[in-house]
């Protein structure tokens, strides 16, 4: 048994002998002290990641709150090494409140397993976390999905950078122009912009084409395994 252990265990006894209430208090430090640090920071960034998530669930600060079905935040490992980030929910990740769980998603998904990985080993979110519609009059319409505009990205940006700031991943995917000339802040067609790594705040992060376009052209599959590959090989 260690020091800290030992000098636990015997201020319990001496506080259950003296039967002293707040013995609840020895048990917090023993907590402190819980030799697993790295659990510890797991569930810790677990605990804020839920909590942020709340606010988002209530989140009323731009017009896409009005239509949406539900707030579609992230999901994946807290201390995931690779966090994948998309435009924003559309039709089917609304309705069920998950990121990439339409055609584009199953593209993902098969990405993801490319790299030996799977879903809830990497991180995967939205640069906004509502369905932005064309036609907000019309919520049920299929094909009714656009781009985040910037005054809404704008207002909803805090909630992705909190997010990052809390994941740490080792690499940034940034899916499609919108994510990545958004967090790199610089415009540039994707085409352009992919196939090498930026910094941003320090974290790797590589843009690439979104999966919609790849289910588009399926041309663009080859540039992406090629960004894919990058990204493994600064994994490992
Ligand atoms: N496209 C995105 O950019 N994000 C999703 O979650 C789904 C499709
Ligand atoms: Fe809030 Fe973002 Fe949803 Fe707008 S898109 S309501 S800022 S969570």
């Amino acid at each position: 048994m260690n020091n800290i252990k030992k000098t636990v265990e015997m201020v319990k006894k001496f506080a259950s002998q003296l039967k002293v209430d707040g013995v609840d208090c020895v048990a917090l430090c023993e907590k402190r002290f819980h030799p697993n640090k790295l659990k510890s920071r797991k569930s810790d960034v677990g605990d804020a990641l839920d909590k942020l998530s709340r606010a988002v669930a209530g989140c009323r600060k731009c017009q896409l709150s009005k239509t949406r079905k539900n707030t579609v935040y992230g999901e994946g490992n807290p201390r995931a090494k690779l966090m994948f980030i998309g435009e924003g929910p559309g039709f089917n990740e609304d309705r069920l409140g998950r990121p990439f769980v339409g055609m584009a998603g199953q593209l993902l998904d098969k990405i993801i397993e490319s790299m030996k990985l799977k879903r809830k080993d990497v991180y995967i979110t939205n640069i906004v976390k509502c369905h932005p519609m064309i036609d907000p009059a019309q919520p049920d319409k299929r094909g009714n999905d656009r781009k985040p505009t910037p005054d809404e990205i704008a207002v909803c940006i805090p909630y992705l950078e909190k997010q990052i700031e809390l994941i740490k991943p080792k690499v940034i995917c940034a899916l499609g122009s919108v994510a990545g000339t958004t967090l790199l802040k610089l415009d540039i067609p994707i085409g352009k912009l992919r196939g090498k790594f930026y910094l941003y705040k320090n974290i790797k992060l590589m843009p690439t084409y979104h999966p919609a376009a790849l289910l588009r052209n399926p041309d663009l599959k080859k540039l992406v395994w090629e960004d894919v590959k990058m990204m493994v090989k600064e994994l490992c």
